[in-house]
């Protein structure tokens, strides 16, 4: 069997944000360094960012970065890392410096000052608009590639890694195969980052590549998963593929039930419209199960001066707003009113880590939203921030361990693993995608997704698990395309399962978990949920890891989710 052999010093699996950044960070501290990106996707394709606004939170004056924080430990409902936090914030203004150096325009206003978006009604987090909307994360992609092609950092695409190599516990390497071809390959590393995106769904918002593989990868290898409680839900137009309502709802937008009404006022007469997407879709599955459905979206409200943020001017954006206008449905978003949904997208679980993204596997790093950062509340710029910043500091990790880290080369038994990995090519079986939309019936409902409850969440977790038993071992695939669809398939199952299990396991509301069996939050619970692999994989350990407020310097004095009232 003909297996290509790469050896390198560090490996990058990922080459969205945060695989790019730290490619960019560990080729600038260790210039003679063997640096290798590779990717399931194409090459350099960017990941998420490449469809991205490029809209970025960063800390600028007047604001400051304590200012910032506490911010978020209101926002996060306390469950906020304060250590992290704070390390993201301070690198943010640089981060932000360094897109302008390699070419990225932010928005300015006539007088030369930055325009600036104001989020989910927090006194001080705001966003900074990308120039050109539709382009922003393009062009962002298109400036980091240019700066690893100056540094001759390799870059690999449509390799699908399936399996770390280790060695007495540390990770030094990576076994996959070409999605295209079917070829079999080894990478050898001295460090390995994890930049792989988040669990998801593989819905219009979500996307099709946000799977979580690596995080079952890496849960096998040892390493810890926190916050899997926490899925992305959030509001989508029913026909046609969107974003950019985290700009819109501070700009007037606002969504309506069928009387016409603006519910969120009822369930937030403080915040109103101008909240959380999931605290929305709390209120939207409210309104819809009380016969109040279907919800649409009110743009008329918005200043005509502001459309220009919000029109867009190129990308995949503009190709469906174009299609929906002028070519096909003559629907015009900014002046018909469009019925919207929730639509469950991402998880925000992943492998626990440090701010420098070492996980508790020696040789793995996690960098970007492979790792868990955010309680399920998500505000607009936050990920492209927070990926930049995590990528550069995993980066920077990754360039220190090459001096300490024992250089170690894997036993493993190729041949045993390859043919395990390709024994679904050709066989007759079921397809990856009806195995996902049978997750996908099972996870969605709103009783498991929205409003969860201890019998919806249990049903599902019986389902789940045969699904796991029975379903993912009869997946066939018929070419090494399907079979990457296979593997993504088999970990979108993983990811469910541990979402639906630590959703059981949080008894109570906090931030972007809603239990509605148990409405208010626990004083006692404010810690993070966190699991680890008990001898098999049905039988994760979790355990709650206290939020450790005598080390760090603000107390919880406030909590978002009390500006809500969602009894009926
Ligand atoms: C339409 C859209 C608009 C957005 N707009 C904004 C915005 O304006 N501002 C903002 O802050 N955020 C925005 N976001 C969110 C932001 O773009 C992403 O959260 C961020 O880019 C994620 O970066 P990442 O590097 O962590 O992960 P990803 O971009 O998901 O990258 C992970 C990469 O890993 C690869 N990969 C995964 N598993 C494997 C494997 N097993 N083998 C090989 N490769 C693998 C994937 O193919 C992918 O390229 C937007 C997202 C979308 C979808």
């Amino acid at each position: 069997m003909k297996i290509n052999r790469i050896a390198t010093d560090i490996l990058i699996i990922g080459t969205g944000s945060a695989g790019l950044w730290a490619g960019y960070r560990a080729s600038e501290l260790a210039p003679e360094a063997q640096i290798t990106l590779v990717d399931k996707g194409p090459r350099d394709w960017g990941g998420l960012m490449t469809m991205a606004g490029g809209d970025f939170e960063a800390v600028l004056d007047p604001d400051t970065v304590d200012q910032w924080i506490q911010d978020f430990v209101y926002y996060f409902d306390g469950l906020c890392d304060q250590k992290l936090m704070e390390e993201i914030l301070t690198r943010s203004r640089d981060r932000l410096a360094d897109y302008e150096r390699f070419g990225c325009e932010f928005f300015r206003m006539e007088d030369g000052k930055r325009k600036f978006v104001r989020q989910r009604g927090l006194d001080h987090v705001k966003l900074y608009p990308a120039q050109l909307k539709g382009r922003g994360g393009e062009l962002m992609v298109k400036n980091l590639v240019s700066q690893l092609k100056q540094r001759k950092v390799q870059r690999l695409g449509r390799i699908m890694l399936t399996e770390f190599l280790q060695q007495d516990g540390q990770v030094c390497g990576a076994l996959g195969f070409d999605a295209i071809t079917g070829e079999s390959y080894r990478f050898d590393a001295r460090v390995v980052i994890a930049a792989t995106g988040m669990g998801g769904w593989k819905t219009s918002y979500g996307k099709n590549t946000p799977t979580g593989e690596t995080m079952q990868m890496a849960w096998e290898a040892g390493a810890v998963l926190q916050d899997m409680e926490f899925a992305r839900v959030w509001n989508m137009p029913r026909l046609f593929g969107w974003e950019g309502q985290t700009v819109l709802m501070p700009l007037g937008a606002r969504f309506v039930n069928r009387n016409g009404e603006s519910f969120m006022e009822r369930y937030s007469p403080v915040l109103g419209a101008n909240t959380d997407p999931h605290y929305t879709t709390i209120a939207m599955a409210m309104e819809i199960r009380a016969g109040r459905g279907p919800i649409t979206f009110d743009l008329s409200r918005i200043k005509q001066e502001n459309l220009i943020l919000l029109r867009p001017q190129n990308g995949w954006q503009k190709l469906n707003y174009d299609k929906l206008s002028a070519l096909g449905l003559g629907l015009d978003l900014f002046r018909d009113s469009t019925e919207w949904v929730p639509q469950m997208t991402v998880s925000y679980g992943g492998m626990q880590a440090t701010a420098w993204g070492e996980t508790a596997v020696p040789g793995l790093l996690a960098a970007g939203t492979a790792r868990a950062t955010e309680p399920g509340v998500y505000a607009g710029g936050f990920a492209l921030m927070s990926t930049s910043v995590l990528g550069h500091m995993a980066g920077e990790k990754a360039a220190e361990l090459l001096q300490s880290l024992p250089r170690v080369t894997a036993e493993c038994d190729e041949e045993r693993h390859f043919a395990s990995t390709f024994a679904p090519l050709g066989r007759e079986g079921l397809t990856p995608k009806e195995v996902l939309t049978r997750i996908q019936s099972v996870v969605f409902p709103y009783d498991v997704s929205i409003l969860k409850n201890e019998q919806a969440l249990s049903r599902a977790l019986k389902e789940l698990v045969r699904i796991r038993e029975e379903d993912v071992p009869a997946m066939a695939a018929a070419d090494p395309h399907y079979l990457l669809k296979l593997i993504e398939t088999k970990a979108v199952a993983f990811v469910s399962e541990m979402y639906v299990r630590a959703s059981l396991e949080r008894r109570e509301t906090r931030a972007g978990h809603y239990r509605e069996d148990y409405p208010t939050r626990n004083e006692n619970d404010l810690a993070w949920l966190c699991l680890k692999r008990n001898g098999s994989d049905t039988d994760p350990e979790f355990y709650r890891v206290p939020v450790p407020l005598d080390e760090y310097r603000f107390p919880v004095t406030r909590y978002y989710q009390d500006n809500f009232n969602f009894s009926e």
